[in-house]
């Protein structure tokens, strides 16, 4: 196991390296690890399963993640926990004098995972998501969870100048 902040792609075996590892969630949340922004959602360790190897004069890092997130719903506002995964693929290049863009980075090769890591979960990050496929929402008038139940709202308006809107879906 080696420290996910401090690698160096130089160093790496001929057998490549392998991670399997929970990632704990206060690294992930720290400021002070890293200079991609930190994770404040997180509910869990994030799991991260990943391999860097050589191929030629590229290294490879790919794999998979998850990690349990908490949210609020979009439709009814209830906070809920979801589980996000994704894939993790990055080419690394070497090469002297290098400023470290586009992934080419100077001798030894100093890669911070933890910001590799971040950058995916942030990258999956939507911005809308609802507790469930069929949540119902909030009443536009009165504001009831309709997931409790009807409101007493009267529904027999269609003689309302607005009343088509009623059947418009609108995904906020
Ligand atoms: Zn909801
Ligand atoms: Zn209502």
């Amino acid at each position: 196991m080696h420290e996910l902040q401090k690698i160096q792609l130089q160093d790496l075996p001929a057998s490549g390296w392998h991670w399997h590892a929970d990632v704990p969630r206060s690294q992930l949340e720290d400021e002070q690890c890293g200079h991609v922004d930190a994770l404040h959602m997180l509910n869990s360790d994030a799991r991260w399963d990943v391999d860097l190897q050589r191929q030629g004069g590229c290294y490879h890092l790919s794999g998979s993640w998850q990690a349990r997130v908490g949210r609020d719903c979009s439709r009814c506002n209830a906070a809920f926990e979801m589980d996000m995964q994704g894939e993790t693929l990055r080419v690394f290049q070497l090469a002297k004098g290098a400023t470290g863009e586009d992934d080419v980075l100077p001798l030894p090769g100093k890669v911070n995972l933890l910001d590799v890591l971040r950058e995916d979960i942030w990258l999956a990050w939507r911005l809308t998501v609802v507790c469930k496929p069929d949540c119902k929402g909030l009443c536009q008038r009165c504001g009831k969870d309709l997931n409790d139940g009807p409101c007493a709202c009267p529904t027999d308006d269609g003689d309302h100048p607005f009343a088509a809107l009623r059947t418009l879906k609108l995904d906020k």
